[in-house]
Order: C-alpha cells, then sequence, then structure tokens
C-alpha cells in the first residue's frame, strides 16, 4: 500500500502546519490514519431548528429567525438587550442580560441561531440568554439537527479548531479509506462501511449514527486485536515440537497418594485436561485459573510429578522468592521419602551453594526446580527441560516468559494465576492459551467476612483482633506504605509496626514484614509466624501473592481505597485456610465515588471472577495488570466485558481469514494487512510472520 495519503503528514493538512504538527506529535497524532483514530471524548447534539410559532414553554429549542429590531435597555437595574425577532410563523422577543458586547453584533436584517430553554417571561420575552450563532444572511439547510464532537484537548490546539481539522482530514481520505473487511464479513457482523464509520464516529448526525460507528470501529479494534494474538500463537506452535508426557493408571495412583486428600471433581477435570495437552508434541500452553486457595498448586504439582515420572525436567517459576520458598517447602513435604530431587533457586543465596544448584539443573540430577526470576538467569541450563510452570503470571511479562521457554526443547507451559481473569481478557491477552478453571473450592472452607469500618471504629477493630489473638488465632494488618511520607498522609507500616507493638497490643508478639527485607529474614519472619512465634504481622503488600498460614484469621487493611480489588481479593485470600472463620476489616476514605464501588464490591461478594471482572470494568485493561507488559493495544472503544459478543465474532472471522490466507498474501488483504501493521506497530512482534 504504497504513498497512501492516510499515512501523510497531519503537518500538509490545511489548518495544522508545523507548530501544531508538533502539538499533535506530543499526544502520538503524526498521520492523517492517527488522526482519524483520534475519536471524540463526547459529543454535543443539538436539535432540529424549530419555527417561532411551534415553540412550547419548558422545553429546550432552537430556532432560526430574522432580527427586526433591538433595544438595548442599559438604565435599568440589570442593563439588558431585547431582540425582536420573527420568521415567516410569527414574531417573538428574546432578552440578554449584561451583555453590552451584543450592541455591535446584533444587528437589524442579519439572521440569528437561537438555542436555549423556552420560558414565556413576564416582559413577553421567550428566550433568556440563549446561544447565539449570527448570520448575515438567512442561512440555507440550518433546518437540521447537528453534533458538535468534543476531543480530549491538546495542548496547542484550540478545541474549536479540531472538529474542522479531523473533517478535513477525512475528506482528504475519503477515497483512499478502502476497507480492510470483505463486504461479506460486514454483512454478516452487520457491520457499516469503515468510510462510513470514521465520518459517523467524528460527526454523527444523531445518536443512532454514533452507535452503529462505534459498533464497527469497536470489532475492528478486536479484530486487529485477535489477529495479533493468534499470528504469535501460530509463529510459536509451527517451528516446536515438545516431548511427548504419558500419564498411566500406576502413575496416577503413584501422584495421588503423595496427597494426604483426594483431589476434588474441579481439580480431576483440570488434570485430565493438562494430561490430555501433554501427551502431544505440540507444547501444551495452558492457563490454570482458579481463586486464591482452590488448589492449583497440587494441580502443578501433579502435572510436575508426571514429568519427573517420565524422567523429564521441571521448571517451577514464582513471582517472590517467599512465594518461591512456600512452593519448594511445600512441594518438599508432599514429596517427602520419594526419590524425586527438588532444588531451590532464588537471587539471594550464596555464589558456591548457587553454582552447586546450577550443576546439578544442568547435568539433569535435579528433577524440579523451584525459583523466582534467577531462573531466567544465563548460566540457568536443563539436561531435559520438559515443562515450565509458572506462578502468578501476570506478574512475568511476555520477554521473561519467553526466555524461560527457550531453556528446553519447546517445553510444555503452564501458567497459574490466583486472579481470576475475566473470560474476555483470557481471550484477549491469553488469548493464544488454553484456559483450566479451578471453579469450586476444596471441601471445609468457610467465606470470610468482610466488614467496612469507618475510620473512628478502629478501636472497634482492635477490640475484635485482641480476642481472636487471645483465643490463639494469627492476623495480619496492612499498609499501603512502608514509610510515612510528607506528600501523603497515610498510615505507614513503619509507624504503625510501632504503635500497635508498644500501645496497643503490648502483650503480644508484633513483627514487621515488607518488601525491602533480605530474603533470608522474610524466610525467617515467615517461618516464626508459621511456628506462632508471632503473633501478629504488620505488611506492606509483600503478603499479596501466595503465602499461606493456616492459622492466620484476621485481616485488617487501612486505608483500603488504596489498594486495587483484585489486590485486596488475595490479601484476603491470605486468611482463613485452616477450617476457621476468617475476617477482612476494612478501614477506608470513601470520598470518591470510584472508592465507594470498588470496596462496596468487595464487602459484598468472595467470588474472585466478578472482582476480577469489576476490577477490570472500573479500571481499564492495562491498569488490570499493573502496567501495559502485555503488548495489548489499546481499545478506545470496544469494551472487553459490554462487547464480548463482538469480541467472539471477531475471533471467528480472524479464525477463518488466517485458515484461508495464513501469510494474507491474497491480493484483496493487503489493505487488511497494511492497517494491521499500523494497528501493532511496536506492540507485538509477529507482524513480520504475516
Ligand atoms: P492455590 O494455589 O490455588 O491458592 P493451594 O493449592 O495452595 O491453592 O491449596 C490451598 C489449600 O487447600 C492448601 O492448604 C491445600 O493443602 C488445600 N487443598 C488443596 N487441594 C485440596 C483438596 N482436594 N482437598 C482438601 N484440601 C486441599
Ligand atoms: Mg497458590
Amino acid at each position: 500500500m504504497p504513498d497512501c495519503g492516510l499515512d501523510n503528514d497531519v503537518r500538509y493538512l490545511k489548518g495544522v502546519g508545523p507548530y501544531r504538527a508538533e502539538a499533535f506529535a506530543q499526544v502520538g497524532i503524526r498521520t492523517l490514519r492517527d488522526l482519524l483514530n483520534f475519536f471524540p471524548r463526547r459529543y454535543r447534539f443539538f436539535g432540529q431548528v424549530k419555527k417561532i410559532s411551534q415553540l412550547v414553554s419548558g422545553e429546550e429549542a432552537s430556532i432560526l429567525a430574522k432580527i427586526d429590531w433591538v433595544e438595548h435597555q442599559f438604565n435599568r437595574r440589570l442593563p439588558r438587550t431585547i431582540v425582536h425577532i420573527s420568521d415567516d410563523t410569527g414574531f417573538a422577543l428574546v432578552r440578554w442580560f449584561r451583555s453590552p458586547y451584543l450592541r455591535e453584533k446584533l444587528i437589524t436584517g442579519y439572521w440569528v441561531k437561537l438555542s436555549g430553554k423556552v420560558t414565556f417571561a413576564s416582559d413577553g420575552t421567550i428566550l433568556t440568554n440563549p446561544k447565539l450563532e449570527i448570520f448575515t444572511t438567512a442561512p440555507s439547510d440550518t433546518n437540521k439537527a447537528y453534533t458538535l464532537p468534543v476531543y480530549p484537548s491538546i495542548q496547542g490546539i484550540p478545541p474549536g479548531a479540531m472538529p474542522g481539522i479531523v473533517n478535513r482530514a477525512i475528506d482528504t481520505c475519503q477515497t483512499e479509506l478502502d476497507d480492510w473487511l470483505d463486504e461479506s464479513v460486514l454483512q454478516k457482523r452487520n457491520l457499516i462501511p469503515v468510510r462510513q464509520a470514521y465520518r459517523w464516529i467524528h460527526k454523527p448526525e444523531e445518536q443512532d449514527s454514533w452507535s452503529i460507528a462505534r459498533r464497527r470501529l469497536a470489532y475492528d479494534e478486536l479484530f486487529f486485536m485477535q489477529m495479533g494474538i493468534l499470528l504469535s500463537r501460530r509463529q510459536r506452535i509451527s517451528h516446536t515440537q515438545s516431548i511427548k508426557i504419558f500419564n498411566t493408571p500406576a502413575i496416577d495412583i503413584r501422584i495421588r497418594n503423595r496427597f494426604p486428600f483426594p483431589l476434588t471433581p474441579s481439580q480431576n477435570k483440570v488434570i485430565n485436561e493438562i494430561a490430555g495437552d501433554m501427551r502431544s508434541d505440540s507444547p501444551m500452553y495452558r492457563l490454570l485459573q482458579g481463586d486464591v486457595g482452590s488448589g492449583k498448586t497440587v494441580v502443578a504439582l501433579y502435572a510436575a510429578l508426571m514429568s519427573v515420572a517420565s524422567q523429564k525436567q521441571v521448571a517451577i517459576m514464582a513471582p517472590t522468592e517467599i512465594l518461591a520458598y512456600q512452593h519448594y517447602k511445600k512441594v518438599t513435604q508432599y514429596l517427602d521419602g520419594a526419590r524425586v530431587q527438588i532444588a531451590l533457586l532464588v537471587g539471594g543465596m550464596k555464589k558456591g551453594e548457587r553454582e552447586k544448584i546450577i550443576e546439578s539443573v544442568r547435568s539433569g540430577q535435579v528433577d524440579i526446580v523451584i525459583g523466582t526470576h534467577a531462573l531466567l538467569r544465563k548460566d540457568v541450563e536443563f539436561a531435559n527441560l520438559a515443562l515450565v510452570i509458572v506462578d502468578e503470571q501476570h506478574k512475568f511479562g511476555v520477554a521473561q516468559r519467553a526466555t524461560i521457554q527457550s531453556k528446553g526443547q519447546a517445553p510444555h507451559y503452564l501458567v497459574m494465576t490466583a486472579t481470576p481473569i475475566p473470560r474476555t481478557l483470557a481471550l484477549t491477552i491469553f488469548g493464544d492459551l488454553q484456559v483450566s478453571t479451578i471453579d469450586k473450592m476444596p471441601p471445609g472452607r468457610i467465606p470470610v467476612k468482610t466488614i467496612l469500618y469507618r475510620q473512628n471504629q478502629l478501636p472497634k477493630i482492635w477490640e475484635f483482633l485482641r480476642d481472636k489473638l487471645n483465643a490463639g488465632e494469627q492476623g495480619f494488618v496492612v499498609y499501603p506504605l512502608l514509610h510515612a511520607s510528607d506528600k501523603i498522609e497515610l498510615k505507614s507500616a513503619t509507624e504503625q509496626k510501632k504503635i500497635l507493638s508498644k500501645e496497643i497490643f503490648p502483650e503480644f508478639n508484633v513483627e514487621l514484614i515488607h518488601g525491602k527485607l533480605k530474603s533470608g529474614e522474610k524466610r525467617q519472619i515467615m517461618q516464626k509466624y508459621a511456628r506462632k512465634e508471632i503473633d501478629l504481622l504488620v505488611a506492606t503488600v509483600v503478603i499479596e501473592v501466595g503465602i499461606d498460614v493456616p492459622d492466620a484469621s484476621v485481616l485488617v487493611i487501612e486505608h483500603a481505597e488504596r489498594f486495587g480489588l483484585s489486590q485486596l481479593h488475595q490479601l484476603r485470600g491470605r486468611i482463613g485456610r485452616g477450617g476457621q472463620q476468617g475476617y477482612c476489616l476494612l478501614t477506608a476514605n470513601l470520598r470518591t465515588e470510584e472508592a465507594k464501588k470498588r470496596l462496596g464490591v468487595f464487602t459484598k461478594t468472595n467470588d474472585g471472577f466478578r472482582i476480577a471482572e469489576e476490577d477490570l470494568r472500573i479500571r481499564g485493561p492495562g491498569e488490570f495488570f499493573g502496567t501495559n507488559q502485555h503488548g495489548l493495544p489499546e481499545l478506545k472503544l470496544a469494551d472487553l466485558i459490554d462487547d464480548y459478543e463482538l469480541l467472539l465474532e471477531a475471533r471467528r472471522d480472524v479464525e477463518n481469514i488466517l485458515k484461508s490466507d495464513p501469510q494474507l498474501e491474497a491480493k484483496n488483504h493487503q489493505v487488511l494487512k497494511h492497517e494491521l501493521k499500523y494497528r501493532l506497530k511496536n506492540k507485538l512482534d509477529l507482524i513480520s510472520a504475516a
């Protein structure tokens, strides 16, 4: 698609020029295509122009009339301008207060368009301070409703200039805006041509045309996103062959005997899915999701042991050292007395110890290695890595995931996440993964009770906590900050540790844990806590991910509005895991609507999926995952939740296109290919595949 006007610099568009081009560049608008994809934030709809005789008191209306006579009454307490107007149906009076500047503008014989609320006032006027447009002669064709788009403001571009500039861009491009979708797709999905969609999204004639245009353009966003995802999957699968891992009844029984409980039906279903994948020589690529405490680790360990039974190695990667250590400890416990060799590899290890482990991984002596990012380092090599298990996927980026996979010959890949991914996101960010869901908790789990308190009810919270500590249970208190800050007035973990241990709970052992501690120190504290030598742990979000302490029953979170919904849910999942009733007690500042909404959802439901979906809805997909590390193209018009059906349709259409023309070589796919490159620029490294 060479020399396409759509890709021309905005600078050369009439009304832009070098100075404004610079301003546009600041917000990423460089070409006409960029400009077309810069959508209005909202619209102002103006109704149809009425005749004077049609006006009804109390309604908003616009009229178009000729000025017959203008009176300026400046001698009154409230200076006013009274204008006598007429059209072919009648006469009327209109007034403005305190508007001396109108003296030069309103001239007998000129035409005016007036918009405002009609009220029949005692002085005979029908409109007060209406919005005003002046025409020197009778304007033609104004008897139409019209819309004014309002764009996000750009520094250096007057807001009033935007509609004109965008309109010119559309006019200029009009003939070049060939549709990238086939007529048949448009018909099947009931979509309008892209040319019309851009026109309407920027200047809808009415509210209906806006939603029709939005639907088309939202479809395009989802379509290109899916195309990127499917291309990346194809690229990966095409040149990889992995090791087949077989399960047999004997192996199955041996593995199950390792667990002190029977697996739940939910766990069994997921294990079947995993075993089915690993039997194949194309690599498994599966997301294992389930709420906190639903028993994912056990499932992952099952998969690991299948691999070990075939004499192949397994790497388990966790996002924090505490978590890696905890997995290590758990796995060691389950495998007590077995011949399986397990090793821990984290960053904080002594050099000699590290090298020893790396060597035994390389020689194939170690069967299961559990670690953090440390596993990603170059010097970590495997003898025969067949399975990679990553816990808490969204903490790792795409690049890291590729690194660990490159350490084996297309190892099977299992991702666990305790932040349930709403189905929409599973299809988008993780669109190239198969999804397994553990949807039922292991038996005996009582849902945590969540209660939101006001700041001044804090003493109540401490009394409640005291009762529980006296009863031999343990608690967590979480703060958003480690140290006090002079910028924001928030309590910090460091300060509160002092207050809680000295003033409030002097009779108990209160400790502080946070992310800045060395891994050894953290581990020590967690071990002491597990041995119940610590009653109350004051923490930052370091405990967010994965820590399992069965006797902790009370979780207090101060400044709860500072945490994301999913983060809160993760924290809550840490308690009440030993079969006792758990309590999550919150204090929060509810001054923003968003905080109210989020915490409302959080106190009402324990369902991780509901919470994740709300979180996504409130914060958007980028925020949901912390950063935009997943290369998710920006969705400006599409909504991952509300447009789910549209997403599925787009997905199917993409599959069809790639099936018939995998390289996008067909002549009628060249516009599509060009647009694909534009949409996914720098975002997904896979366009080379197309
Ligand atoms: P997740 O990793 O999903 O947060 P875990 O695998 O750590 O969950 O399991 C949470 C707790 O539930 C652990 O203490 C584990 O021993 C227990 N558990 C797991 N599966 C079962 C089961 N089938 N029956 C009873 N308890 C189970
Ligand atoms: Mg876990």
